[in-house]
């Protein structure tokens, strides 16, 4: 880890992750939060509104997280805040079918044109294990090709060289998924058509689905080159294989059909979470109605949730849709854009090797002055850097993803004055960045 100073302490939070580190493993319900890649106290937010979080000791800091993208219109919107408040007073949950969950699902089918037919969950998770699933029973094949730094949730046979914490962590695999479980799994490089051509070809009426993130967010944002997706649609559809696009991150984020709506490559499953949920657990898988006919209770592929299409979640994930137009997304991608103007202006003034890399309003900055085009570029960044321009925003009130291998996300409640305070906590953050060392 680089030598980096923590500019102050956070003694409630400090309070707080002890507590926590007695009862939860590493003090938090997902590693990526425990700060460990960067170090110092993880903060233990109490409150969020519009783009600000504050914390346990009373900071108040400009979120570029926005809890890892689904809050795109920023936290408490009074719509989505009364529209919850409306469904709690009706119920938590009944377990039977809903008006809400309905709803919600022809609000997807309307927006993304490929989803002839969707089915809830509960994580995203939940979504890209089940279209596995079915793609394996539709197909009545095996094996499963993703691509290294591709994040699909920790599903056993998908964490096999993925990105997000397990990017941030280095672990190449995890102990606790069997051989059995991997065995099917062919991973191979991002934005690479050659090794997908040679897979098939090795593979003969073996591979059941391909799946990809639709842009990868997860070992920083790394889009699609010109003809990727298109060249893996092609690919699976010769080879008789579903083409998967894990639309859990950039679904109603990057545009309001999600990336689909941006490149227009046609997935036969798609997976979503996120910004459908509000804020809430909700997330779906769904696509062509053939394929979605093999999902019990009509087919005979299993799948089923206790909270499935709970009725809070739904009506939060509408709310937040219904508030998604046009005119919301040119304002996340004029921020994003700015805010991306800036860091990189910052950076290039103290000289540091920088590159920043956007899918619409999904960004994130890599310590390189090469393009990330895949997970191997992506570790050739000089990250502790990233740890020291991290701490320095940290400690003047800006709040990124604790790792360099991470989207940045911003929302529509990112206005001037959030911008203006990023803005003059840069420079220092720039310097620290030039002045750390491995
Ligand atoms: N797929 C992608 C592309 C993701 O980014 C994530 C989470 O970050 C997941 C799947 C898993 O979603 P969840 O954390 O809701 O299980």
């Amino acid at each position: 880890m680089a030598c980096v100073s923590f500019p102050y302490d956070a003694p409630v939070s400090q309070t707080l992750f002890d507590r926590a580190s007695l009862v939860t493993p590493g003090g938090v319900n997902s590693p990526v939060r425990a700060f460990r890649a960067v170090g110092g106290t993880p903060r233990f937010m109490v409150s969020g509104s519009g783009p600000y979080l504050t914390d346990a000791d009373g900071r108040e800091y400009v979120d570029l997280v926005c809890s890892w993208g689904p809050m795109i219109l920023g936290h408490s919107h009074p719509e989505v805040i009364a529209a919850v408040q409306e469904a709690v007073a009706r119920g938590t949950s009944f377990g039977t079918p809903g008006e809400g969950e309905v709803a919600l699902a022809e609000e997807i089918v309307a927006r993304v044109e490929p989803v002839e037919q969707v089915r809830l969950v509960s994580s995203g998770t939940e979504a890209t294990m089940s279209a596995i699933r079915l793609a394996r029973g539709f197909t009545g094949r095996a094996k499963v090709v993703k691509f290294a730094g591709c994040y699909h949730g920790h599903v056993d046979a998908l964490l096999a060289a993925a990105g997000s914490g397990v990017a941030t962590f280095g672990l190449p695999d995890t102990p606790g998924v069997t051989g059995a479980q991997a065995g099917d799994t062919i991973v191979l490089p991002y934005n690479d058509l050659d090794a997908v051509r040679e897979a098939f070809a090795a593979h003969p009426g073996e591979i059941a689905c391909v799946i990809t993130e639709a842009s990868p967010g997860n070992m920083g944002v790394v889009p699609p080159l010109d003809g990727f997706n298109a060249g893996l649609k092609e690919l699976c559809a010769a080879g008789g294989a579903l083409y998967i696009s894990d639309e859990v991150m950039t679904g109603f984020r990057t545009s309001k059909a999600g990336w689909f709506g941006v490149d227009g490559v046609r997935p036969d499953l798609m997976t979503f979470g996120k910004v459908m949920g509000g804020g809430f657990p909700a997330a779906a898988f769904g696509g062509r109605a053939d394929v979605m006919a093999h999902l019990a209770p009509v087919g005979p592929v299993y799948q089923a949730g206790t909270l499935s299409g709970n009725p809070i979640a739904t009506a939060a994930g509408l709310a937040q849709l219904r508030l998604l137009d046009d005119a919301a997304y040119a304002k996340v991608d004029a921020v994003s854009a700015e805010i991306r103007g800036l860091v990189s202006e910052a950076l290039a003034k103290e000289g540091v090797a920088h590159t920043v890399q956007a899918a619409s309003n999904m960004f994130s900055v890599f310590f390189t002055d090469r393009p990330v085009r895949n997970y191997e570029d992506a570790k050739q960044q000089e990250a502790f850097r990233f740890t020291a321009f991290f701490h320095s925003l940290l400690s003047q009130g800006v709040y990124l993803p604790p790792s360099a291998f991470e989207s940045w996300f911003v929302s529509t409640a990112h206005d001037t004055q959030a911008v203006e305070r990023i803005a003059a906590a840069l420079p220092a953050a720039a310097r620290a960045a030039s002045e750390a060392t491995a």
